[in-house]
C-alpha cells in the first residue's frame, strides 16, 4: 500500500512545506500512522444527521479511509485533564485532528509529552488552542483549513450585529414568555442603517462582513489590521483606520475577526471598552479570550456597552456559571451569545472535512501541503495572522482576504 515515495521529500519550490511521515516506509516496519481526533459528541443528532461531520460519531468522514488504509485512528470528546483519552493518546499520537468547537487544548507542557506529533490538523480556522511558540520549538507542523468557514461566520457575524442593534432576543423571549409589549423591546431597537460598524481584522472574515454590510447603507464602514488590503480588495467604501482606538471612538458596532495570540489575548479589557462608544454594540465570534469576560459584563451592566453577542467562549464548553451566560445591558437584553456553532454549519462541516482529509492524505503520501493551510512549520510561523513578528513569515499564507 505505502511507496518509497510516501517517506521521500517531494522536490518542489514549496520544499520547505512538505513534511516527512516519521516511519521509514522502505523498511519492513509497521506502516501505520496513529491518528487522534478530539471531536464534540453528536448524540442523537449526530446519528440521525450524517452531515454532523465533526462530530464523534461521524469523525470528518475519514475513519473507514483510515482504517482501510491501515492506521489507527482515535476519535474522543474527552480531552480534559491528565487521564482524558486526549492526554492519554496524545503521548504517542503521530497526527492530531481537533476542530475549535470542542478544542483539545494543546499546551506546552502536552507537547512535551508528545514525543511522537508531527502534524496538528484545526479541521476549521483558528489554531489557538494549540500553543503555537511550544509547537514550533519541537518542528511541529500545525495546519488548518484555511477559508473552509469564512462565510458561515461573516453571515453570523450580520445576523449577530442585527439582532442587538433591532433588540429582538428580548423580543422573542416576550412571544415565548406568552407576552406582548411593544414598547419595551421598541425603547431599544434601532436601525443599521446610518450606523457605523468597523471590524478588527480585515482578513477573510472581517473582509467579507464589511462586504455583506454594503447594502445596509451604514454611515462608515471601517476597518482596523497591521496587514494591508491586496490591491484588488481596497474601495473606498471599506476606511482603514490606523489605530485602534481611534476606531473604536467612531464605531456604533465593533465586530472583531483577528485570530487569538499573544496580542490579542484579553485585548477588549476595561481601558479598552472605555474607549468604545458609549452605548456601542460588540460582536465577537473570533475567540472568546479576546474580551475580558468581566470586562464585558461590567461594560454591559454600566451601559457603557448596549449588548455584547458572539458564539466563542474563553473556556470551551462554557461553564454554567459563566458571566456571559447572564450579562444583560441596563433593560436586561443585550445578550446575543449561543454556543460556538457559527462556523460549523452543514455547509462548512463539508468543507473543514474535506479539507482536513486532504492535508492528512498529503501528509501521508509526502506531498507539499497548501501554503494557505500552513500556521506554523519547521520552527517558524507560516502565517501572518497569528501576530506582527520581526522575522518574515517563511509561508505565503495570504494576509488578505
Ligand atoms: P485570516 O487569517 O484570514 O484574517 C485574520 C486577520 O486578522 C489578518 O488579516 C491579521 O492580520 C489580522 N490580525 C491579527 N492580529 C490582529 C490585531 N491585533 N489587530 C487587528 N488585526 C489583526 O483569518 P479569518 O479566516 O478571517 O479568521 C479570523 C479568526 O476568526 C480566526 O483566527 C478564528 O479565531 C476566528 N474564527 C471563528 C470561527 C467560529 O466558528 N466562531 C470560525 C472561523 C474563524
Amino acid at each position: 500500500m505505502f511507496s518509497l515515495a510516501r517517506s521521500r521529500l517531494v522536490s518542489s519550490p514549496h520544499l520547505l512545506h512538505t513534511i516527512k511521515p516519521s516511519r521509514n516506509f522502505s523498511t519492513s516496519s509497521p506502516n501505520m500512522v496513529k491518528v487522534l481526533a478530539v471531536l464534540y459528541k453528536g448524540g442523537q443528532a449526530a446519528k440521525e444527521e450524517p452531515r454532523l461531520l465533526g462530530t464523534i460519531e461521524n469523525s470528518l468522514g475519514i475513519s473507514d479511509w483510515l482504517k482501510k488504509e491501515g492506521h489507527e485512528f482515535i476519535v474522543t470528546d474527552d480531552k480534559e485533564g491528565p487521564g482524558s483519552e486526549f492526554q492519554k493518546h496524545i503521548a504517542d499520537a503521530e497526527i492530531l485532528v481537533t476542530t475549535p468547537f470542542h478544542p483539545g487544548y494543546l499546551t506546552a507542557d502536552l507537547i512535551e509529552k508528545a514525543k511522537n506529533l508531527k502534524l496538528c490538523v484545526t479541521a476549521g480556522v483558528g489554531s489557538d488552542h494549540i500553543d503555537l511558540d511550544a509547537a514550533n520549538k519541537k518542528s511541529i507542523t500545525v495546519a488548518e483549513v484555511s477559508g473552509s468557514n469564512v462565510v458561515s461566520v461573516a453571515e453570523h457575524v450580520v445576523m449577530s450585529i442585527l439582532l442587538l442593534v433591532r433588540n429582538f432576543v428580548p423580543a422573542h423571549e416576550q412571544i415565548l414568555a406568552d407576552d406582548w409589549n411593544v414598547a419595551q423591546i421598541a425603547r431599544n431597537a434601532y436601525d443599521l442603517e446610518g450606523k457605523t460598524v468597523g471590524t478588527v481584522g480585515c482578513g477573510r472574515i472581517g473582509y467579507r462582513v464589511l462586504e455583506r454590510l454594503r447594502g445596509f447603507n451604514c454611515k462608515e464602514l471601517l476597518w482596523f489590521d497591521y496587514t494591508d488590503l491586496p490591491e484588488d480588495k481596497k474601495t473606498p467604501e471599506f476606511k482603514r483606520v490606523d489605530k485602534l482606538e481611534d476606531m473604536l471612538a467612531k464605531c456604533d458596532v465593533v465586530t472583531i475577526n483577528c485570530p487569538l495570540h499573544e496580542k490579542t489575548k484579553g485585548l477588549f479589557n476595561d481601558q479598552l471598552i472605555s474607549k468604545m462608544k458609549k452605548g456601542a454594540w460588540l460582536v465577537n465570534t473570533a475567540r472568546g479570550a479576546i474580551c475580558d469576560r468581566n470586562a464585558v459584563k461590567k461594560a454591559l451592566e454600566s451601559g457603557h456597552l448596549n449588548g455584547y453577542a458572539g458564539d466563542v467562549w474563553d473556556v470551551q464548553p462554557s461553564p454554567k456559571d459563566h458571566p456571559w451566560r447572564h450579562a444583560f445591558n441596563t433593560l436586561g437584553g443585550g445578550n446575543g451569545m449561543v454556543p460556538h456553532y457559527s462556523g460549523t454549519t452543514l455547509d462548512a462541516q463539508a468543507r473543514y472535512a474535506n479539507g482536513a482529509k486532504d492535508i492528512i492524505q498529503r501528509y501521508l503520501a509526502g506531498k507539499e501541503q497548501d501554503p494557505a493551510n500552513l500556521i506554523v512549520i519547521d520552527g517558524d510561523y507560516a502565517s501572518k495572522a497569528y501576530g506582527q513578528r520581526e522575522k518574515k513569515p517563511t509561508g505565503q499564507k495570504p494576509a488578505g482576504p
